[in-house]
């Protein structure tokens, strides 16, 4: 090819034009969501590959051949990336969370033979047929499709058995099979101790067991922990992280929650992908998180749900420089299929700017699942992972409460929501 020969620009598929404004969540955005007014998407396949002005995306792709999408004065942004989720459960705690709305407490609710907690969910996951879960959350990863969501973590923890907390994980596989969403794995057996088993000797199954076997079948690529008192101290939490590390498992940590035992640290000094949370994370560890590039996952919907009474300070940790992501925490104690939900929460209670907040959501999500070079953006090369909300400006997102703004949705280069406009 000679030095003059036109340059061939790649051919769009798909091309979205006609938005208010595009918010693209580039990485480098000096805004942070990078903003573009009258914004247009292109797309090949599965992937982006422009996103700009209409000026520039016609400079770099060809849309002669693109099938033209028409965003009618809405906003184009990257779908969300939930990024912490235990969406896989059998059965509901409506009982509990009604009576808890009410005034009562655990005590109150023990008398009354309800049964609460984590070990609840455990004994109802246990007893569910894989086809049951499997149902149950690919009707929750629907609603999740729905709101925005195209990407979304899914922990295992509600077995608290080899052989439970492996079906846990073969669930998300058939989810990943059957579904738009993107599901990324994550086992967490020590999500809690098992009633029937001694401390030590679960600790050990999930070391010398668990782990192996998850990293054996290519189950999960994270392995969390619950390091909060009443749950995992921080040097058990330590061993199970490296066991999961040395099998390949990068590590992720449920830190801070409602106690001050140091877990925090454990993830800056590991370092985990991210440690989720923090709601009792002092400044200086804050500081010890962005140095060492843990992304922190504060989830504004849990802390409503369970109406804590600390509930993280994201200010603080923005001010220290650290990345944060946001989710749903979607799970028994919290049902939140929602991140539009999420982002007004974050705003409104948490001193998130909107643009802070939709980047959280987005980029933000992704780099806490390590994947901020594939998805969370739209930017040449990314994933064509896009939603279209009907509303004229990003910030409605924050704004406009509890309506799912979604008109549109795009997996992968394709089309998987059209809400009716009528
Ligand atoms: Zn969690």
């Amino acid at each position: 090819m000679s030095d003059d020969a036109p340059v061939a620009r790649p051919r769009a598929s798909l091309a979205i034009t006609g938005a208010a404004e595009l918010v693209t969540c580039a990485a480098a955005a000096v805004d942070l969501v990078g903003r573009v007014d009258g914004g247009v998407v292109a797309v090949a396949d599965e992937q982006v590959i422009a996103a700009g002005t209409a000026g520039e995306v016609e400079r770099a792709a060809d849309l002669s051949g693109a099938w033209i999408l028409d965003a009618a004065g809405g906003v184009v942004a990257p779908g969300f990336v939930d990024c912490h989720t235990h969406v896989v459960f059998a059965g509901s705690r409506v009982e509990e969370y009604a009576a808890r709305v009410g005034g009562a407490d655990t005590s109150e609710l023990a008398l009354r033979g309800i049964v609460t907690g984590i070990l609840a969910t455990v004994e109802m996951t246990r007893a569910a047929s894989s086809d049951e879960l499997v149902a149950s959350a690919a009707e929750r990863l629907a609603g999740m499709l729905r709101s925005g969501t195209t990407t979304a973590e899914s922990k295992s923890g509600y077995g608290l058995t080899s052989e439970d907390e492996i079906r846990m994980l073969e669930v998300n596989q058939r989810l990943r099979e059957m579904q738009p969403v993107d599901i990324v794995s994550t086992f967490l057996g020590a999500h809690e101790f098992p009633p029937e088993r001694r401390r030590a000797a679960y600790i050990d199954e999930i070391v010398s067991e668990m782990i192996p076997r998850v990293a054996e079948e290519g189950l999960a690529e994270f392995c969390d922990v619950y390091c909060d008192d009443g749950y995992y101290s921080v040097e058990e939490s330590r061993r199970i992280l490296e066991a999961g590390a040395n099998a390949g498992l990068k590590p992720k940590i449920h830190t801070d929650a409602y106690s001050h035992i140091g877990g925090s640290g454990l993830a800056a000094d590991f370092p985990a992908v991210s440690a989720d949370h923090l709601n009792h994370t002092t400044e200086d560890e804050m500081e010890g998180l962005a140095a060492a590039g843990v992304i922190g996952v504060v989830m504004p919907g849990l802390d409503f749900a369970v109406a804590h009474t600390r509930p993280f300070d994201a200010r603080a940790m923005l001010e220290r420089g650290m990345t944060l992501a946001l989710a749903t925490d979607i799970c028994p104690g919290c049902w939140l299929e929602s991140m539009q939900f999420v982002i007004a929460l974050a705003c409104r209670l948490y001193g998130f700017t909107p643009a802070a907040a939709l980047r959280a959501a987005t980029i933000g999500g992704a780099a806490a699942l390590g994947q901020a070079d594939k998805i969370g953006s739209l930017e040449p090369g990314k994933l064509a992972d896009i939603a279209i909300f009907d509303v004229p400006r990003y910030e409605d997102l924050a704004y406009r409460l509890g309506r799912n703004a979604v008109r549109t949705v795009i997996k992968r280069g394709q089309v998987v929501v059209e809400a009716s406009r009528t």
